[in-house]
This record gives C-alpha cells, sequence and structure tokens, in this order.
C-alpha cells in the first residue's frame, strides 16, 4: 500500500479515520468492564488540550525542555508523596506500567551484578498472581521467574512460599498492590521483612492501584493495607497514571528508595559518531504529549476530584458485587479492595457467560485458570457504569440463566483429550488442527470465543503461548 501520490485532504482523513472505529468497542457506553479508565468528558478535553500542546516536544533531551524536565520532575515527586517516599525517593515517567516493569527488573538485575557479581543466573520470586509483564522482563533481561503459589482463597502471595523459592541466586522479590486478576493486594509488609532478612530488592507492582490505594488510604473511610515505601524493604514501586490515575495512556512512573539504585536505571553513550545519548528510561526520542497529558489530569482532578470518583466507583463495585452473588451461581475470588473483581462459578462455563454478556453489550475479561485457581471472569469499574449498574445486575442475571438452561456444556475432558491426540502427532500441522478445534479460521476469530478461551485452558501454557504467538505473527502483517 504506497503512501498516496497526491495528499487528502484534513477532512477526507479524519472522516476516513472515524469509519475504521466502527467496529472498535465501545468504551464511552460504560460496558468496557476491562481496560479502560474514565475520568469523564471535562477531565478527558483538558487531557487532551494538554497533550496536545506538548505533543511535538520531544522528550530526549530534557535540558532542551526545561518545561518536559518540570513535569516529570513534577509528577514524580507527587507520586512519591502519595506513596509515602521520603526526599530520598526518586523515579521516572515512563510509558506505561510495562516499561516501569522492565525497568526495575533491569536495575535490580545491574544492581546485583555490580554488589554480588558472584551470582551468574539471576532470579526473582514472585507469586503467580504478579501481571505477566514480569515474566516479559525476565525473557528481556534474562532473570528468571521463580513463580510460587498463593492462597487458594484469598489469592494473596504465599509468603513461606516465597521464603522456601529463595535461592543463593535470588536477587528480588516481587509483590503486587493489587494485582490486575484480582484487585487483591498482596502481604507487602510480610514480604518487606523477608526482603530485609535476606537482603534482597523488592519491587511492588503498584501499576493499577497505587495510585488509587494511596489516594483511599488518605480518604481514612477504607481498609488499605500499607503497600508503599512506608513499608521497610520495598526498593522500588511502579504506579500507573494510565489507570486508576486516569491520564491518557503511555504514563506510569517507577520509583526507587534511592538513587543509587536508580543509578543502574540509566543508561550513557559518548562512544560513537552520533549525539551524547543518556537515557534514564527505555524509549529515547519520546513526546512531551503523555507528560503533559498526565500533570495536567492531576491537576484539573485535584484530590477532591479524585475522592469522588473513587466513592463512586466502589459504590458501583458494591452494588455489581451484590448482583454478581445474587445470582446464587457465582462467586467473587478473594477479597477485593478496589473497583475491580473477578468472578468464578462451580456450575456454569464463565467463558459461555462472557459471550452471552457480550450478546448483550457488555465486555467482560475472560481470565485463564491457574493450578491452583479457576478460570474467570474479571471486571474493572469506571464512573461510566454508575448509569447501567441495575442494567448489569439484570443482564447478568439474565445471562446466568440462558447459559445455563439454552448452553451446550462444553465438554473440556472431550476438548483435552482431543488437543492431547493432535499434540501427539506433534509438529506444526498440530496447531493448524488446535486452531480449527477453537472455531479459527485462519486469523478470523468467531463471535462466540468460549470454545478458544477453553481450548487456551486445557492447554499446557507453552504450547497455548507458542500457538498465540503464532496466531499474532500471521496477524500482523
Ligand atoms: C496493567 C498492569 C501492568 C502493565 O501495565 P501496562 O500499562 O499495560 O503496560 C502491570 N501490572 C499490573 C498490576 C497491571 O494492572
Amino acid at each position: 500500500m504506497p503512501i498516496p501520490e497526491r495528499g487528502m485532504t484534513k477532512d477526507e482523513i479524519l472522516s476516513a479515520l472515524q469509519s475504521f472505529k466502527e467496529n472498535d468497542l465501545n468504551w464511552r457506553s460504560g460496558k468496557v468492564l476491562g481496560f479502560t479508565y474514565q475520568p469523564g468528558a471535562d477531565a478527558e478535553e483538558v487531557t487532551k488540550a494538554a497533550y496536545m500542546m506538548y505533543l511535538s516536544e520531544n522528550a530526549l533531551d530534557p535540558t532542551t525542555y526545561p518545561s518536559v524536565l518540570r513535569l516529570e520532575r513534577e509528577i514524580v515527586r507527587t507520586v512519591a508523596d502519595l506513596l509515602r517516599g521520603d526526599e530520598n525517593v526518586v523515579g521516572n515517567f515512563t510509558s506505561g506500567g510495562t516499561e516501569s516493569i522492565l525497568l526495575a527488573i533491569k536495575t535490580a538485575r545491574d544492581k546485583m551484578r555490580a554488589d554480588r557479581p558472584h551470582i551468574q543466573e539471576p532470579e526473582m520470586v514472585l507469586p503467580l498472581t504478579a501481571h505477566p509483564a514480569f515474566r516479559k522482563a525476565g525473557a528481556y533481561f534474562d532473570v528468571k521467574p521463580v513463580f510460587v503459589p498463593f492462597d487458594r482463597e484469598t489469592f494473596k502471595a504465599d509468603v513461606e512460599a516465597m521464603r522456601e523459592a529463595v535461592t543463593d541466586n535470588t536477587i528480588l522479590l516481587v509483590g503486587s498492590a493489587p494485582g490486575y486478576a484480582q484487585g487483591v493486594v498482596d502481604p507487602i509488609a510480610e514480604i518487606g521483612a523477608l526482603a530485609q532478612e535476606k537482603d534482597l530488592l523488592f519491587h511492588v507492582d503498584g501499576c493499577v492501584g497505587g495510585i488509587q490505594l494511596s489516594l483511599m488510604r488518605r480518604m481514612g473511610e477504607y481498609d488499605v493495607p500499607d503497600f508503599d515505601f512506608s513499608v521497610p524493604g520495598v526498593t522500588s514501586i511502579s504506579a500507573d497514571l494510565h489507570k486508576y490515575g486516569y491520564a491518557a495512556k503511555g504514563a506510569s512512573t517507577i520509583l526507587y528508595r534511592n538513587k543509587k539504585i536508580r543509578r543502574h536505571q540509566i543508561f550513557a553513550s559518548t562512544a560513537t559518531t552520533t549525539y551524547v545519548l543518556i537515557n534514564p528510561t527505555l524509549l529515547s526520542t519520546k513526546s512531551g504529549g503523555p507528560m503533559a497529558g498526565a500533570w495536567a489530569v492531576m491537576q484539573y482532578l485535584g484530590e477532591e476530584g479524585y475522592r469522588t470518583m473513587i466513592r463512586e466507583v466502589m459504590d458501583v463495585t458494591r452494588r455489581m458485587i451484590e448482583g454478581v452473588r445474587a445470582t446464587g451461581e457465582l462467586r467473587i475470588l478473594g477479597e477485593p479492595i478496589v473497583p475491580m473483581f473477578s468472578m468464578a462459578s462451580d456450575s456454569i462455563n464463565v467463558f459461555q457467560l462472557a459471550d452471552e454478556m457480550t450478546k448483550r453489550g457488555w465486555y467482560l475479561q475472560p481470565q485463564l485458570s491457574t493450578p491452583y485457581s479457576p478460570p474467570n471472569l474479571h471486571i474493572s469499574v469506571n464512573s461510566n457504569t454508575t448509569p447501567v449498574v441495575d442494567e448489569f445486575v439484570q443482564d447478568l442475571r439474565g445471562a446466568v440463566e440462558t447459559v445455563k438452561n439454552d448452553y451446550v456444556p462444553l465438554d473440556i475432558a472431550e476438548v483435552k483429550a482431543q488437543i492431547q491426540a493432535a499434540l501427539d502427532q506433534a509438529g506444526p500441522e498440530a496447531f493448524g488442527q488446535i486452531l480449527a478445534m477453537g472455531g479459527i479460521q485462519g486469523t478470523t476469530l468467531p463471535s462466540e470465543m468460549a470454545l478458544i478461551n477453553s481450548v487456551m485452558d486445557a492447554l499446557p501454557d507453552e504450547v497455548c503461548e507458542d500457538l498465540l504467538a503464532g496466531f499474532m505473527n500471521d496477524l500482523y502483517i
């Protein structure tokens, strides 16, 4: 596809782009219950204006744009204060939670390379509830993730299992505040004590909820366990602004207990013909837009604005959870303390329930089982769900009944047996067969995803991951 010989007009371009969106999720509906975070129309407008004002400023070199440096310093100070860091706590603005986590793992690796050069094959110990970005970071930076179980009832990290997993190669412990999947906060104080006892680094993943939990703590109306720099032993925290901080996407922070640790994050090069390059984070050339947008939304909402939204989403969450329990067929996993939760069922296939809710205009996020937990559906709540919360409760009740009465139950044992048979033949042909079992033709997904989700859930992780990577490889050009 060549670029057009003669350029299109602004109107033509914008209407083309608008038409492309036709089949996208409608996040304004209040019915998209996963990975959208909405501060409301006014805040959105302010964010966009600020973002556009800094769109073309290059945050590559803070000495050329002092205002961009100022924005970053003010954002980091604000987040450090929320997370009860003292004046020694430092950090950087990043493009997202994944970049913050990648940096935390790279920094931990390089600090320990300097301090404990005898460690050749560094390891991090983390519960299976940790975000996959840690596995990704481990793969990128050669730090082996050593996963340990979590409590089957509470979904909190099993600290004794973490202790037992520590070896001479361990450099880092990881806990979440909260984990995305269940909205549960790990026992951060206990893990901090273990980190101190074993003289290890300790990263707290506050990507999704670090900002919100801090604001909730300051409100004094919610029971928030200590998870921040007030906990001895915590050496770094990631906290996204583009989740419950309500910033536009491309906004997160990574904070460290002190500069000695952060020093290992920074890369500098004078050795080539190219300009002097000093990168505190992964990206080099980057827009100042995300920073200005994040700065603006915090100034616009103020703590008062955040408080109002917290009360609203927590109230909606409570009403949704009551509705979930009232179905009699679904249960909430763990005890979520943020506006996020997950639900599982002993009687119906939750992936079929997700499909039925999709037909009724909702988006719920399927999550796969682990050796310690059942398949489940995730919900993150936004204030724009407030006007439709009764409709949610009604639709959920209806959807549960429809799945119970009208859906043909999927025989998971049969699915597993078929997959095993296909795998036994081995080779790449088996993958095609398995994809077909899920109803996938080429790269076209069926409208009902229950079978695919059930197939993914039944497959061994390595096989499923290989399959999905292959699928993506075909999906993109
Ligand atoms: C979203 C999330 C991440 C990853 O953040 P991205 O911004 O999507 O890269 C990491 N950890 C937790 C707990 C998250 O919720």
